[in-house]
């Protein structure tokens, strides 16, 4: 038997493995980014879903369990998006508060499709090797979601937050469960924390959205008391707030967590050792940046993993031009019409964007990555692999890379799972993702999946979707 034969057949067979089955993956190349070592020709035990150890050289045989070689392969903790949206779709119609299709499909149809293509989300992410996720914000239903996918084996992990505490309001959103809240009064936003506080979040979540009608230091009040009282509960508190000032207030008001990089402008020294010495943890979220000007201009690009892995609905669904003109919103319209200026805006973001995580990065401060799936176009699941790209655009190694989207992401997503995935370490989860290259030559290999791993179950990559 030759080898290559020998390594499919052992793979496959790695699927039949049941939880309690103790099983060791042999051979492979082991990459722990967590402390950045690289173990060749090692063997990984696994038992009771559990990473068991992880040991270099020859193993006494009857520690094993059940042997299965990985010689050739690559094995990394399964990757972590901390930055995702289960109630929206990534279709067009998934934002009437962006651009209204309500004439096209109405939104109530569009939250109803959502709601029952859960188990393909996950699936999806599954597919993409990411084995938990971090949804920051979205209706009360989404602490159902966590519950569902904690209950599925074929699921993630999930830590979520709740509705959104917003200074801007989002009417066309509300069909009475609404993803974004406009909170008016510190007090309101304490009584609205304490209420979300039964639920027990895994985060609260602010919409810090600022612009002339909006300026920072009217909402700053409600930042403020929605972190104390967060925090007086014991629960973290993640901001969206894009431009320096307005994430230099939501930092010096607590926040545990940025969920954006900041755009406007360069960030400067002051605001780096901020976020070190406060310890925030930052979700730079790029993809998400290009994808709704790219899609309302007809121009989207999608990656080979997208097109392979994204839900065929959703994608199909981004072409604009299948649209009748006179159903089209005003802002589709004006990108259509003026393409490039769509694709001046991007370059500008990412211009900004691109270095202040590098320069964030050099400093030490702490990354995770996210992708902002489930925005118009940014698709859930491959979209991470995008991310990955515009990371290394940014300058970051593969190893960084790597540990944005592992060590990181688990300290983002926080708790007794945060405490125990996102490493290859004695006791922690076996939530594995097995490469066929090795994604330290070139982070684009970072897709090139085998097998992927939760919770010590195994699923060949190419069975996941069907
Ligand atoms: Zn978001």
């Amino acid at each position: 038997m030759n080898v290559r034969l020998f390594v499919i057949f052992c793979l496959l067979s790695i699927a039949t493995a049941t939880y309690a089955e103790k099983i060791s993956l042999v051979g492979s190349t082991v990459i722990n980014p967590a402390d950045g070592k690289v173990l060749p020709n090692a063997t990984i035990v696994v038992d009771g879903g559990k990473i068991e150890r992880v040991a270099m050289g020859k193993q006494d045989a009857a520690t094993l369990g059940r042997q299965v070689s990985c010689v050739g392969k690559f094995i990394l903790p399964g990757y972590i998006d901390t930055h995702v949206h289960f109630f929206q779709s990534a279709d067009l119609f998934t934002r009437p508060d962006g651009a209204d299709f309500n004439s096209v499909r109405p939104y109530k149809d569009e939250v109803a499709w959502v709601k029952s293509h859960l188990d393909d989300v996950f699936a999806r992410y599954l597919r993409s090797g990411i084995t938990s996720v971090v949804d920051v914000g979205g209706p009360m239903w989404n602490f159902e979601v966590r519950k569902k996918a904690n209950a599925t084996a074929k699921a993630l992990r999930v830590a979520v937050a709740g509705p959104l505490i917003s200074s801007v309001l989002r009417e066309k959103l509300d069909l009475g469960d609404p993803p974004i809240v406009k909170i008016d009064t510190p007090e309101l936003a304490r009584e609205f924390v304490r209420k979300l506080a039964e639920q027990k979040p895994d985060l609260v979540k602010i919409w810090y959205i600022v612009d002339k009608d909006h300026p920072i230091e009217s909402f700053r009040p409600i930042v403020h008391a929605t972190i104390e009282e967060s925090h007086a509960h014991k629960i973290r508190v993640a901001v969206h707030a894009t431009e320096l000032e307005t994430a230099r207030a939501a930092v010096e008001e607590g926040a545990d967590v940025l969920v954006h990089s900041v755009i406007d402008k360069p960030v400067d020294d002051a605001f780096v050792k901020l976020l070190k010495d406060r310890h925030v943890i930052l979700c730079p979220t790029l993809v998400v940046f290009e994808r709704y000007g790219l899609t309302f201009s007809h121009q989207l690009n999608l990656t080979p993993e997208e097109q392979k892995w994204g839900n065929p609905e959703v994608i199909a669904s981004l072409d604009v031009t299948k649209i009748p003109q006179d159903k089209l919103p005003q802002r589709v319209k004006d990108a259509l019409a003026d393409p490039k200026a769509a694709l001046d805006r991007i370059k500008k973001t990412y211009d900004v964007a691109l270095p202040n995580l590098k320069k964030l990065e050099d400093a030490g401060v702490t990354i995770a990555a996210g992708t902002d799936a489930g925005n118009i176009g940014t698709i859930h699941g491959p979209a991470l692999f995008r991310e990955f790209q515009l990371m290394k655009e940014a300058g970051l190694s593969p190893m960084q890379i790597l540990q944005c989207a592992t060590m990181n992401a688990a300290k983002l997503f926080g708790g007794e799972t945060g405490a125990h995935i996102g490493k290859m370490e004695n006791g922690y989860f076996a939530d594995l993702v097995i490469l066929n290259s090795n994604p330290l030559d070139d982070i684009a290999h970072a897709s090139d999946i085998d097998t992927v791993m939760k919770n010590g179950v195994a699923y060949p990559a190419d069975s996941i979707l069907h």
